[in-house]
């Protein structure tokens, strides 16, 4: 329960930090909040030799509305999503979501940019950020680039981060007014992760659904996108039929882990239960 040595680099600019990674190449890693990377280090699973922390870098914090976006900063907090009016007014899903990561002391600690860069199934915000169709701000050698959320998650552990690369910022369509939005997650106690987890952004006009984007958390080796499920449900007052064709098409992409939080079978099951959970809730929220 030791981490191996390592040493510890607190740049105050994003270029300190990116010539440091540069310097170090593959024996670095980024901290941010550290609740993942720490635990990985003391199981022995992570062995970096120089971390760098990303804490003292301001540009890195906080939440800007501008025009048609929402840009947050890859070192805001849990705690700091949640208490953002920007955000709860922008994207409630992200507020809804938060809520459910973890425990109230993981997120005081735990950033938007390490749940989203750590490339864990289990991790809650990449579905939510699939479904608002957010990108990744990513900074390193090559220079600035981006990438949708859509994009970047490639299995277990493995993104399209490309060595010393930094997320700087999470950059977030705002759906339009009057959409609706749910995040549903079975997990067995305050603090797991989930054993199967559905977010849902939708709009509807004359009562019916005119777009809805799906996506999964923990029902296979990265976060999903349901094409097909949202599809099922595109034109439709969301009628048995219709709730029905959504959850079969997207348990036929779901490939959980059997694991203690339940076999193969059951979490397919319940991750079914999750969209049809999350389209009614977010169908009932919209207004149009
Ligand atoms: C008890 C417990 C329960 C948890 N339950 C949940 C849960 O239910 N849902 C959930 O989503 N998460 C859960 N987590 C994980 C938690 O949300 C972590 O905080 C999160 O996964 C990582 O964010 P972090 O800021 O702590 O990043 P760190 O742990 O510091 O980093 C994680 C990884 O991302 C990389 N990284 C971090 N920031 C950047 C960046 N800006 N650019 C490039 N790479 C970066 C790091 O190098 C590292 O590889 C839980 C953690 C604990 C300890």
């Amino acid at each position: 329960m030791i981490p191996a040595p390592f040493s510890y680099h607190r740049p105050k600019t994003l270029a300190e930090a990116s010539a440091l990674l540069a310097q170090h190449g593959e024996e670095a890693r980024v901290l941010a909040g550290g609740h993942s990377l720490i635990p990985m280090m003391k199981l022995r699973l992570a062995q970096p030799e120089h971390l760098v922390d990303l804490a003292a870098i301001a540009e890195l914090k906080g939440v800007q509305r501008t025009g048609t976006s929402l840009v947050i900063g890859a070192m805001t907090t849990q705690h700091e999503l949640q208490g953002s009016k920007a955000v709860a007014d922008a994207a409630p899903i992200i507020r809804e979501a938060s809520l459910l990561v973890a425990d109230p002391q993981v997120r005081y600690v735990g950033t938007l940019g390490g749940n989203i860069a750590n490339g864990d199934p289990g991790n809650d915000m990449p579905a939510v950020m699939m479904c608002l169709d957010a990108s990744y701000r990513l900074t390193g050698r090559g220079g600035p680039r981006t990438v949708k959320a859509r994009d970047f998650y490639q299995g277990t552990y493995a993104t399209a981060l490309k060595a010393g690369e930094i997320v700087t910022a999470i950059e977030i369509p705002v759906p339009p007014t009057g959409h609706g939005y749910a995040y549903e997650k079975l997990k067995r106690k305050i603090g797991d992760y989930a054993t199967a987890a559905a977010g849902v952004i939708l709009t509807v006009r004359g009562g019916k659904v005119a777009t809805c984007a799906i996506a999964l958390s923990n029902l296979a080796d990265r976060a999903l996108l349901a094409k097909d499920a949202a599809a099922a449900v595109v034109g439709t007052a969301l009628e048995a039929p219709a709730l029905a064709a959504a959850s079969k098409a997207a348990r036929a992409i779901m490939s959980p882990a059997s694991d203690t939080r339940g076999s193969v079978e059951y979490r397919t099951a319940v991750g079914g239960v999750m969209v049809e959970r999350a389209l009614k809730r977010a169908f009932e929220r919209a207004k149009g």
